[in-house]
């Protein structure tokens, strides 16, 4: 249950990619009959990456994940416009491949607003449109977060941004597969997705650039992609990325409804069974796949223990790196007190997962928790919340 960490690949498109190692194992750029066929496959690829979110194929750069995707839009952004001002908005909760990137640019002189969140850990659109001044070049705010699942008013920001004719930039990683995209409709600029959170292959995505949108390149060498992003293309997880895509787009609302289902059940089972808990991110504007949940008097990185030791996957955002017990920015931002964000659990549902799965950890979970309250000093003394629930 950690399917947004990563997915494995499917056999249909690991079947798709084969080929591409061996016997099509031409350099694209060469100019002799089986570099065409990787040539061929890598503009099919590309064909479905676009119709997938409503793009031309000529928008689509193919890209190492959506770490180099996120840093391409920032930085090659900054890069291109910094004749035209040196202002970014972004929001506080994005993946750290936004955030690093905008605290790196921070350095070289580039100024960034970080917008709050609410309690649900949305973005404000009226907070983008006050935060624009007359040096603002960018805004890049994460269609949904991998965390919390909390999915944001991408249309209207989007609309905000054009109306000042800003580019907007958003990374839509934890979206493809799970909720439909249209670049237009949603007046997206730029668009960062990643092969390995759809049931494709790691080390390989694709950033959407609008035609005319300016983005100066991160890599620079041969001529490939357009000169935009140099060096030969991974064909075969390129191949792979095109049928990953095709197929998480193909019937995203019966996928969709599958897991929220499972996941609503899991949600309510988890509530009404152990005491001190609560649901973090949006109730209902949320990933399908995602529950993250607070469990009071209890540490993130002890629960994923135990519960591994019951076979089961889960992640945390409140890691205790380096001694100190800090959670994640993520729920910071949705400003949980430190003693709630202390323990919370993520647990994201995919292709692999049934309702004996929900069953199992309905059994297993309460257990853990009841064990570890009875021997952690965090349960000694009353909530400090003062709620029961
Ligand atoms: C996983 C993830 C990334 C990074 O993608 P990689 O392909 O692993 O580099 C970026 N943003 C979000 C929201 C993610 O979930």
């Amino acid at each position: 249950m950690d399917h947004a960490a990563t997915t494995y690949t499917l056999p249909e498109v690991l079947e798709a990619m084969l080929p591409y190692f061996s016997e099509h194992f031409g350099n694209p750029s060469s100019l002799y009959s089986i570099a065409e066929v990787s040539r061929r496959a890598v503009e099919e690829a590309r064909g479905k990456v676009a119709a997938a979110i409503g793009a031309e194929p000529e928008e689509i750069y193919f890209t190492a994940g959506g770490t180099e995707s996120d840093n391409w839009a920032i930085k090659g952004t900054a890069f291109a416009r910094r004749k035209s001002g040196n202002h970014i908005i972004t929001s506080a909760i994005e993946h750290h491949a936004v955030l690093h990137a905008c605290e790196y640019l921070e350095k070289q002189g580039f100024s960034v607003t970080y917008l709050p969140v609410d309690g649900d850990g949305r973005v404000n659109p009226a907070d983008v449109e006050e935060a624009i001044t007359d040096k603002t070049i960018l805004i890049s705010v994460m269609h949904a977060n991998n965390e919390i699942g909390t999915i944001q008013p991408i249309a209207e920001i989007g609309r905000i941004a054009r109306s000042h004719r800003i580019p907007f930039h958003t990374d839509a990683v934890q979206t493809i597969g799970a909720i439909g995209i249209d670049v237009d409709a949603m007046n997206i600029d730029m668009l960062s997705l990643s092969a390995h959170k759809f049931y494709g292959p790691k080390g390989v995505g694709a950033l959407y650039i609008r035609k005319g949108v300016r983005v100066d390149s991160l890599l620079h060498g041969g001529g490939q992609e357009k000169r935009r992003r140099a060096g030969t293309e991974n064909v075969p997880g390129i191949v792979g990325l095109g049928a990953a895509i095709e197929i998480a787009t193909a019937d995203i609302d019966a996928y969709a409804g599958r897991l929220a289902a499972m996941r609503d059940r899991l949600c309510r089972g988890i509530l009404e069974t152990i005491p001190h808990t609560r649901l973090n991110g949006h109730p209902t504007e949320r990933l399908p796949g995602n529950l993250n949940i607070s469990l009071e008097f209890v540490e993130g990185e002890s629960i994923l223990l135990l519960l591994n030791a019951h076979g089961i996957a889960g992640s945390t955002g409140s890691a205790c790196s380096m001694g100190s017990l800090e959670p994640s920015h993520v729920l910071r931002a949705i400003g949980l007190p430190h003693e709630i964000a202390h323990g919370s659990l993520r647990l994201t549902l995919g292709h692999v997962n049934t309702e004996e799965d929900v069953n199992y950890v309905l059994e297993v979970l309460p257990k853990v928790i009841e064990r570890l309250r009875s021997i952690s000093p965090l349960s000694a003394g009353e909530s400090k919340t003062g709620q029961r629930d």
